[in-house]
């Protein structure tokens, strides 16, 4: 396997330094110029509430567990990523959430998978890491527990936005199976089925890494899916060493792009392992996480990592990522593309 030095990371490899939480609203997006300027203004500005949301609890001593709570909480309320509301339909028109957050302090996580009334996952995950002694729960279950421990919840319609109604309904129309009148099934139509392909390139889904006061790391991950996927399907976003990853050790990890490669690969855990058993530098170990391992299986992502020193780099092989991040003077970068 190939050692990378410094030297030979690529110039698009942004590092941040003095960085106390960073965000990420989803690889994939859209090609450059085919959002309007107002659009990706708005996109901008939302990653930058979410910044100063989580940056709040730093400001007053809060801890990183809480920070990641509250940008990700704001980022699930955010209509525009696909986390919370806004987030996509599955196959039967449903939405399906999972979430996961993880303290690189006590080495504890807590994750929810399939929830649909829980109005803001990242809380629920949060609850079972703090009172149960269990990682994950699904379903019907964890929306029971969520319920016991007071948390908002909402009528599944309330994640439900027209954007993404009509995104799925491309969706249908595209894979609909019908009949050409002689007998011979046939499906969506190729224009149809390449504007569904570009929605699916679309991930949206949300994250954020953070450092305290303390040193103490700590990461979370929020996701509807991804369009069309069917029911009961659950990706990397509530599985930890994927989509999440926080060990004060090492570094904070949050995940974006194809789940499952990322679960294949353990996207999240693979950037601690490198720094942690090769010694790698933080820069260095997400580049190979990204760009050799998951480029080499022919996969789309991205990742937001922050090391205990403050160092923090953000990245993907997709055209974009919605990121940003904040240093602990308050100073905040956000962007889109390369
Ligand atoms: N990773 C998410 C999933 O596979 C999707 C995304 O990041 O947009 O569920």
């Amino acid at each position: 396997m190939p050692r990378i030095n410094n030297a030979q990371l690529p110039p698009e490899v942004e590092s941040h330094h003095d960085v106390v939480l960073a965000v990420h609203g989803g690889a994939g997006v859209m090609t450059r110029g085919s959002m309007t300027a107002a659009v990706e203004k708005n996109f901008l500005s939302k990653l930058e509430g979410a910044l100063k949301a989580g940056f709040k609890h730093l400001k007053k001593g809060g801890s990183s567990v809480d920070a990641v709570e509250a940008a990700v909480r704001y980022l699930e309320d955010c209509p525009v990523f696909n986390a919370g509301r806004g987030a996509v339909l599955t196959s039967n028109g449903r939405i399906e959430l999972d979430a996961s957050i993880m303290d690189g302090a006590s080495g504890l996580a807590g994750a929810v998978a399939c929830v649909t009334t829980v109005k803001n996952p990242v809380s629920c995950a949060r609850a079972v890491m703090e009172r149960t002694h269990h990682v994950l729960l699904a379903g019907s279950g964890a929306e029971q527990f969520a319920q016991k421990q007071k948390l908002e919840i909402v009528d599944p319609s309330y994640f439900i936005t027209d954007r993404q109604w009509e995104k799925f309904e491309r969706f249908k129309s595209a894979h609909e199976v019908g009949s050409n009148g002689n007998g011979k099934s046939i499906t969506g139509t190729k224009v149809k089925k390449k504007a569904a392909k570009k929605d699916i390139k679309k991930y949206g889904t949300v994250g954020a890494v953070a450092r305290d006061n303390k040193g103490n790391l700590a990461a979370a991950t929020s996701t509807g899916g991804i369009i069309g996927q069917k029911f009961g399907r659950v990706g990397d976003s509530p599985i930890v060493g994927a989509g999440v990853y926080a060990d004060n050790a090492t570094c904070a990890v949050s995940s974006t792009g194809q789940g499952e490669y990322f679960m294949r690969s353990l996207t999240a855990y693979d950037v601690a392992a490198l720094m942690k058993y090769a010694g790698m530098p933080v820069a260095q170990a997400a580049y190979k996480a990204i760009h050799i391992s998951l480029t080499g299986k022919g996969a789309q992502g991205g990742i937001i990592v922050l090391d205990a020193k403050g160092e923090c780099v953000m990245p993907f092989n997709s055209e974009g990522m919605f990121r940003g991040c904040i240093t602990k003077k308050g100073e905040v970068f956000t962007s889109i593309y390369r």
